[in-house]
């Protein structure tokens, strides 16, 4: 079996057009949602990746701003700029790229947020919201994963879904939001015993560990559908993800690439979650 590979550009660009939709009714009355970004430090990675964020903002004719501040900016300047934003009613969604310097405390920054502009959905308002099966801003990574699998109609309930990694941002909302689709679902860490006895069960496997092409063809069951999360960069500079897509799409259903599957996704629920909160701030029905 050779799988499907789903294209995560030409995904990503069919969902953006569906928000755009929602955006342009907002837009027809006269709200035009916004999004801050900042950045602390001139981290090169976080760079790019802010840089897309905004572009992706004023591809569909939002606003956004990008806030760059120094790498000596001290806890109580970042703080002070994020109660602006929040107070600033042309601003919906406030995004603080991570990692921070180390003097700044990552958790007070994230509470400080409102969370009614928490368009990561890192806010612990929004991660009990999502713990209750009540989401409001789904983080951006998993929201664009369930938006993947929507895409080729994957059915979900009932099925072994299998996430390997547990940070806060991929792997925890991951598990909770194919929970709530009524999957069956586990969760690898690095401690699991047996990672393949696990990886084999998964009609649906989500990969998000940050090692290199850890998991081989031998390691997937027949005609599963393999989420790459992972990016990572290989001696060469090659791109490449957590699933070794070689020998794993011999063997899968469907399968992500690296770059090209979930990256451009993540950005795309961004938006997506960008516009929600304008919704939700002034009503997108008349
Ligand atoms: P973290 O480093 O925060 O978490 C990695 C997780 O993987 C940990 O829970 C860790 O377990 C687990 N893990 C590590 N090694 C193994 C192993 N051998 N077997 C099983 N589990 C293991 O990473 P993130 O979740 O932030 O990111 C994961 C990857 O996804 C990275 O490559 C990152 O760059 C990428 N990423 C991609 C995004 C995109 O848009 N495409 C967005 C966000 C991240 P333990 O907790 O026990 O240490």
């Amino acid at each position: 079996m050779t799988a499907v590979i789903i294209d995560g550009k030409a995904v990503a660009e069919q969902v953006r057009q569906d928000w755009k939709v929602r955006a342009d009714a907002l837009k027809a009355k006269g709200i035009l949602p916004g999004l801050a970004v900042i950045i602390v430090g001139d981290n090169p990675a976080s760079r790019v990746y802010v840089r897309n964020k905004v572009k992706a903002c004023h591809d569909l004719g939002l606003h956004s701003e990008l806030i760059e501040l120094p790498d000596d900016t001290t806890e109580e300047m970042l703080l002070s700029r994020i109660t602006h934003l929040n107070e600033n009613p042309d601003i919906h969604g406030i995004l603080v790229q991570l990692p921070l310097p180390e003097q700044i405390d990552v958790d007070k920054v994230l509470e400080t947020i409102s969370p009614e502009k928490d368009v990561d959905g890192f806010h612990l308002y929004n991660l009990g919201a999502l713990v209750v099966g009540n989401t409001v801003f789904p983080p951006c990574t998993p929201f664009g994963v369930m938006a993947m699998l929507k895409h080729i109609n994957a059915e979900i309930s009932g099925k072994n879904a299998v996430v390997v990694g547990r940070s806060n941002i991929v792997g925890k909302p991951m598990a909770l939001m194919l929970l709530q689709e009524s999957a069956t679902v586990s969760i690898c860490t690095s401690r699991t015993q047996d990672l393949a006895f696990y990886t084999k069960i998964a009609d649906i496997l989500v990969v998000a560990t940050g090692k290199a092409q850890m998991i081989s063809g031998d390691m997937v069951k027949p005609g599963a559908i393999v989420i790459d999360v992972g990016i990572n960069r290989t001696d060469d500079g090659k791109l490449v993800g957590d699933v070794d897509f070689d020998s794993v799409k011999e063997v899968a259903g469907y399968i992500t690439p690296v770059p090209g599957g979930v990256g451009p996704m993540t950005i795309t629920m961004l938006v997506a979650n960008t516009i929600m909160a304008a919704e939700a701030m002034h009503g997108n029905d008349d």
